[in-house]
């Protein structure tokens, strides 16, 4: 794959740079302007959607029945709504389902039980999203924003900057398709259904809280008004920005939230996860913690090796030492063993290192387990494909 080096002007977002200049990119919270896609029937509550289809001249129940064939055999095709009048489904489907994601590329991995798919949305920016089948369960990692803002540099969606937020349906229809290809047997195994949904593609979640605590609730709203998944099975992976970090907590859904920490001292942190200017490591540590209050959810620190940088034995201990100064039982620790971006000079921790990592946080009583890495052979690292595609 070749070092993203041309700008993606035509998206209105900052050059692409190397990770490894000095200069930090800027931190962008909000998105610019640009067009909206088309409202669709997952950006609805069930209110709404029966109060749209009645609105069309047609009985409310029709809106039950195209939340069935959306949410529960996952299609937005009026072919196969044969339950509904014809001239109906055509009407119905046309208005409640516009086209909101297109695949343009599929890559496999393991023996294609690890599946990325680059979308193409309304107005050409561009996501992606992973499914991930494993013996006893199926986890999709989901984009929420189109690029992203925060600019940590060792991400490779990070060097690409924020195009837009993700609507609702943008982010809903990335899970739809996940089910449907699993229900349809597409993925070896045999038909399953998604049990795991992340938040760790691109962009990042609580920058886009409406959208996201929305798709939140739809994914966890019983069939047919939902897709009926459990809010334990759902994580929410953020950078730490702790008021919306406080507003997750009060949402009311356990969902389980992923703080992506990287450092456990503010001087490294503010270089690898430049949101650490704004609220500190303390900061986002209580917010966590706060959130296991509030949730009884154990949280998780997401922590990236990276050799030389972030992996000495002392900064372990210091993790450990902070994470267990706000209580026992309320986090465990997932180091990732750093997915290296093009044009980085980063490279992962080397094996004994990072067991010693491990080993240390263990000596704390952290429970800590090393995030498995699949998909690292087709650019797992989210945002690789998106960066390749612009360069093209
Ligand atoms: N913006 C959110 C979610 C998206 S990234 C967040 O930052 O939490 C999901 C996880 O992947 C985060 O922990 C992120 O820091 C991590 N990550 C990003 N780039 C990576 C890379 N090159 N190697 C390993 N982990 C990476």
């Amino acid at each position: 794959m070749t070092a993203p080096s041309a700008s993606p002007t035509d998206l209105g977002v900052p050059a692409v740079r190397p990770s490894d200049e000095t200069a930090p990119m800027a931190l962008q919270m909000a998105p610019r302007r640009r067009g909206k896609p088309p409202k669709h029937f997952a950006d609805l509550t069930p209110a709404e959607r029966a109060a749209s289809v009645e609105a069309m001249g047609e009985k409310p129940f029709r809106a039950k029945q195209l939340a069935t064939h959306y949410f529960q055999h996952y299609t937005s095709d009026p072919e196969q709504m044969t339950d509904l009048p014809k001239a109906t489904r055509e009407a119905l489907a046309t208005t409640m389902f516009p086209p909101l994601i297109r695949a343009t590329r599929k890559l496999e991995a393991d023996g294609g039980t690890t599946v990325k798919t680059l979308w193409h949305l309304f107005d050409d920016a561009k996501v992606e999203s992973v499914l991930m089948r494993y013996p006893h369960r199926t986890t999709l990692c989901v984009s929420s924003q189109a690029g992203c803002g925060m600019a940590c540099p060792f991400c490779a969606t990070g060097q690409l900057g924020l195009t837009r937020n993700l609507t609702t349906a943008e982010i809903l229809e990335q899970v739809r398709a996940a089910f449907r290809s699993l229900d349809a047997g597409e993925i070896p195994g045999g038909p399953t259904r998604l049990n795991n949904l992340v938040f760790m593609g691109m962009g990042e979640p609580l920058a886009n809280p409406r959208a996201v605590i929305e798709t939140v609730r739809t994914l966890v709203a019983p069939q047919p008004e939902g897709f009926g998944m459990s809010a334990r099975n759902i994580t929410v992976s953020t950078v730490g920005l702790v008021p919306a970090m406080l507003k997750l907590a009060d949402l009311g859904i356990p969902v389980t939230l992923a703080l992506s920490l990287h450092a456990p001292d503010d001087d490294l942190r503010s270089e690898l996860v430049p949101i650490n200017t704004r609220w500190s490591v303390d900061e986002a540590l209580d917010a966590a913690r706060h959130y296991f209050e509030v949730t009884g959810r154990r949280v998780s620190i997401e922590y990236a090796l990276i050799k030389d940088m972030n992996d000495h034995g002392w900064r372990a201990d210091l993790l450990g030492e902070k994470l267990n100064a706000r209580g026992r039982g309320w986090v465990h620790v997932n180091p990732i063993p750093l997915n290296p971006t093009p044009g980085s000079i980063w490279t992962a921790s080397e094996r004994a290192v990072e067991d010693e990592f491990v080993a240390r946080l263990r000596g704390h009583g952290i429970p800590t387990t090393i995030r498995d890495t699949r998909g690292s052979d087709i650019d797992g690292a989210c945002g690789q494909l998106a960066a390749e595609e612009d360069d093209e």
